[in-house]
């Protein structure tokens, strides 16, 4: 331990520099006290001792004591600049010469003094000594120097003249400046714990104002929080109530005009409505998820280039449309992180990459710096203006929508892409310049530029292969009727099951299907991830897709550790064909895990 962090060294060191401080304080007063001791020696001496030398003894006093006071007052003009170990040696040297001029005046003045001026020089000599004590400020070695540098010339002045009382004279030498020394050590127990009160004390304090501190942060953070969520509902219920007033009025132009041209265009803009209000819906219940932190991320090891790759080729045809040049610069980075959560936040980013720019390109690019893995979204669209880039990751914040176009988005991806990359211990960074385009990059921990660990897994979605048999098992027969018929609609041969036993009768009957739609709560406490999972060990192999309106439960957990997607109600028939496509491709083998038992990733994320 250095001594930075042991706490009884910092103690010494704190002690060592209040003593310094201390009797550099004292020394400033040695002058003044020293002229008038040399005043009453000279009463008391002056009539016998020769002037000259006691004017020597007297000038060299006065000078040992001015020298002190220099010292004293420099050491307190930079008392924290100083080596307190260096400078408490000088004090020691300082107050051994300061004692023995002192003493000398005993072997000095006592061959012309009678024996009562000797007595009473020797009583103003050894006061001394005691005075030292207070003057050394707890420090052992400059009181018991002092004592010694003002007993011995004392001692052996008075021993000089009267031998036979040597013996005596030691002793009594000896006790006193034990006892000098073991009043010091006293005050040197008295000064460390008023230094350890002191900094008791002191922590106390810091630590009373970190807590006051996160006190505040927390009271800032609540009521951020608290406006952050007002704002929420209230972009939330009007962001519901247009859409449903649109709804009610187109299903009133229904009733009163059912003519075929009129469905028609009614069909388009319900469609676009009900797509909006899933979008505003799903990004709620991802918010509400997130916020709720019953989000587990699914760790495993994955290659993100090939993740990439497989999400770039669900793009190209949106970037085609539009005109738009779909660049990639992937390389193979193995990441030990959740891959549908970093295909979300991929797909986000990609969705407004595309959405906001209008000629040029979008790049998406990976890139691995000191075990972080960067992806780069990079587009040449309308940017986002400095003022406006950290608004744009609020709840419903959208750049230039005032009116609220829904079609336009519903301003809650970049929140949730945000808080997704938090979850994973990433984050995401904006680069924006209005006309010349933007660039956010996601950072994300756990990556290593080793090879990959799994084997490629599917790239590129194909069309939603008809003919292909579906079953779905859902306990709400209007789900089972709409989706069978969408299905049929696009030429899969669908079949429909309400609970466990009619899914047996019906694989029974017709066989395994290439893929199985479950939805994961079912009448009766049955878990549809559960029943999937039977359904496979005795029917054999098949692909599945877990449909489900929760947003937080064990059994969803449960879900997502299955490696199965997992989609979320209320599901738009787009996400689904998506993930069809994804569960379905042209030649693959089925949706499962690879050999080293990792989970071989969806095309499409589950979630979304
Ligand atoms: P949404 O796209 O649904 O409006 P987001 O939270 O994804 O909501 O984005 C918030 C706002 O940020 C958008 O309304 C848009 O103005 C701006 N934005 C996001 N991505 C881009 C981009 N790539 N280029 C320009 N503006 C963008």
């Amino acid at each position: 331990m250095t001594a930075a962090q042991d706490p009884s060294a910092d103690i010494a060191q704190e002690m060592l520099r209040e003593r310094i401080t201390l009797h550099s304080r004292a020394l400033l007063w040695m002058p003044p006290i020293h002229a008038a001791m040399i005043v009453v020696m000279a009463f008391l001496s002056l009539s016998r001792v020769p002037a000259r030398l006691f004017g020597c003894w007297a000038a060299a006093v006065l000078c040992v004591e001015a020298a002190r006071a220099v010292y004293g007052r420099r050491t307190l003009q930079q008392v924290e600049r100083i080596d307190p170990r260096r400078v408490h040696l000088r004090h020691i040297v300082a107050a051994a010469i300061s004692g023995a001029v002192v003493g000398l005046a005993c072997p000095l003045f006592m061959p012309y003094l009678e024996i009562a001026q000797r007595s009473l020089l020797v009583c103003i000599l050894a006061a001394f000594p005691a005075v030292g004590v207070s003057v050394a400020m707890a420090s052992r070695s400059v009181s018991g120097i002092y004592s010694l540098g003002v007993l011995v010339p004392t001692a052996a002045g008075w021993i000089g003249l009267y031998p036979h009382q040597a013996a005596v004279v030691v002793i009594a030498v000896l006790i006193y400046s034990s006892t000098v020394v073991l009043a010091s050590a006293e005050s040197e127990r008295m000064l460390r714990r008023s230094v350890e009160i002191r900094r008791e004390r002191d922590k106390m304090v810091l630590d009373l104002e970190r807590s006051n501190a996160e006190v505040h942060a927390a009271v800032a953070l609540a009521q951020r929080e608290a406006q952050a969520r007002s704002r929420v509902l209230a972009s939330a219920s009007h962001d519901l109530r247009q859409p449903l007033h649109a709804l009610s009025a187109y299903s009133a132009v229904l009733t009163n005009d059912p003519a075929p041209e009129t469905l028609h265009e009614v069909a388009a803009h319900v469609n676009q409505i009900v797509k909006s209000l899933g979008d505003l819906l799903h990004g709620l219940l991802d918010l509400s998820q997130l916020a709720s932190g019953s989000y587990v991320p699914i760790l495993q090891h994955f290659d993100l280039g090939d993740l990439m790759e497989r999400i770039l080729s669900e793009y190209r045809t949106a970037a085609s449309d539009k005109g738009l040049v779909l660049k990639s610069d992937l390389e193979a980075i193995v990441v030990y992180g959740d891959a549908l959560t970093i295909a979300r936040i991929t797909r986000n980013l990609l969705d407004n990459a595309i959405k906001y720019t209008e000629h040029g390109s979008v790049a998406l690019s990976v890139r691995h710096v000191r075990g972080m893995a960067t992806i780069c979204i990079a587009d040449t669209g309308s940017g986002i203006p400095v003022a406006e880039q950290a608004r744009v990751f609020e709840e419903f914040y959208q750049v230039d929508n005032p009116a609220r176009d829904r079609s336009r988005g519903v301003g809650l991806g970049l929140a949730i892409v945000q808080r997704l990359a938090q979850l994973i211990g990433g984050r995401v960074e904006l680069h924006s310049q209005v006309g010349s385009g933007s660039r956010f990059e996601v950072l994300i921990p756990n990556a290593s530029l080793a090879a990959p660990l799994l084997p490629s897994v599917r790239s590129g979605a194909s069309a939603v292969p008809a003919g292909r048999k579906i079953y779905v098992i859902d306990d709400e027969v209007d789900i089972r009727l709409s989706m069978v018929q969408l299905l049929k609609s696009w030429q899969i041969e669908a079949h429909a099951a309400g609970d466990a036993a009619q899914a047996r009768l019906l694989f029974d009957k017709a066989g395994r299907p290439d893929l199985l739609m479950v939805d994961l709560r079912l009448r009766d406490g049955e878990n549809g991830a559960r029943l999937a999972r039977q359904l496979h060990a005795r029917y054999g192999d098949f692909a599945v897709l877990i449909v489900t309106g929760e947003t937080a439960s064990p059994a969803l957990q449960e879900a997502r550790h299955t490696g199965w997607p997992v989609l979320s109600k209320p599901l738009h028939a787009d996400q689904l064909r998506q993930a069809i496509d994804a569960a379905l491709p042209a030649s693959s083998p089925v949706f499962g895990k690879d050999a080293a038992g990792a989970i071989v990733l969806p095309a499409t994320d589950a979630t979304e």
